[in-house]
């Protein structure tokens, strides 16, 4: 039994006495952040923030109280929120979101924030996005950059159901969406002027899968082998045969990560190799451009 003031909330029964906005969000915040609380409830209601804010002595219905305190419950118990909610923000879109799909991060803005930087609004680019998840990258893209021709593929069949659904939703025209296993099913024609990709980095032992959030998050999406570097390693080896002479490649990888990847690019015959910072200061993203005369071969 949890009561705050007159509210009065029954978890077992779910038996309700009428309270606030002000004394739920007080009655969950004993138990999940107040941020998650605020986003369930504006869920629950449909509204935003400043209406929870300025209606905050307002009674709940309780209906209301009752879909917002099962969700509470499912948080406790460790589902995300944006699972919960079906939705997510990320750079200046809303997403839709499942448990296909990784949560997009604002790391991943990081980027998005990179590729915009490489591609001029004036020129028509053509562009790839390899295991696109909810599309949120690739969409965001497509969306900034309204001349470019972004092809965006992922493994997973209901990864690209969300995707699909994210760019039509988002009215996003300029771009197609498609199943493969990385390149397998792209004609390695050269022709992309950018390759990025958020591939999935951790190590397959690394204990955080199993906290938090990321226990609720496609694994497939997340984990790989060769301790987090396989995926990123298989980009960057076959990435320039689909790339156009100077075409660059951008991916996003783990904290501890940046060195490795740089290192893998070099060896390939990557140039231009640099590395970028998130918010947290942590070498986040790293790129570097291809250029056809490393196809010759070398006079010995
Ligand atoms: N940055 C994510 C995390 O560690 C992982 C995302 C990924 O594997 N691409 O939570």
């Amino acid at each position: 039994m949890c009561t705050v003031n007159q509210c009065r909330y029954d978890q077992i029964t779910l038996e309700f006495s009428p309270c606030t906005i002000s004394q739920v969000l007080h009655w969950s915040v004993q138990k999940i952040e107040y941020v998650d609380a605020r986003l369930l409830l504006q869920y629950v209601m449909q509204v935003n923030y400043s209406y929870l804010l300025t209606h905050a002595d307002d009674f709940l219905s309780s209906d209301h109280f009752e879909r917002f305190s099962k969700l509470v419950l499912e948080r406790i118990r460790g589902v995300p929120v944006a699972y919960l909610t079906g939705l997510r923000e990320f750079y200046d879109l809303t997403f839709r979101v499942s448990p296909a799909v990784l949560i997009p991060r604002p790391e991943t803005e990081l980027l998005v924030e990179q590729a915009l930087a490489k591609i001029p609004e004036s020129r028509s680019m053509k562009i790839l996005d390899l295991g696109t998840g909810s599309g949120a990258v690739a969409i965001t893209i497509a969306k900034h950059r309204p001349r470019s021709h972004v092809t965006a593929i992922d493994l997973s069949l209901d990864a690209i159901a969300i995707a699909k659904w994210n760019a039509q939703n988002l009215a996003a025209g300029n771009i197609r969406i498609t199943q493969s296993n990385w390149f397998e099913k792209l004609v390695a024609d050269k022709s992309f002027d950018l390759i990025v990709s958020n591939p999935p980095y951790v190590a397959q032992k690394d204990p955080h899968l199993q906290r938090g959030d990321l226990r609720f998050e496609p694994d497939i999406a997340l984990s790989t082998h060769e301790n987090g570097l396989a995926c990123i390693r298989h980009i960057i080896a076959t990435s320039p045969a689909y790339l156009v002479d100077g075409g660059q490649l951008l991916l996003e990888h783990g904290y501890d990560q940046s060195i490795q990847c740089r290192g893998l690019l070099e060896a390939q015959g990557f140039r231009n190799i640099y590395s970028q910072t998130d918010l947290a200061g942590i070498e986040r993203v790293s790129g570097g451009s291809y250029h056809a005369e490393n196809l010759q071969p070398r006079i010995p």
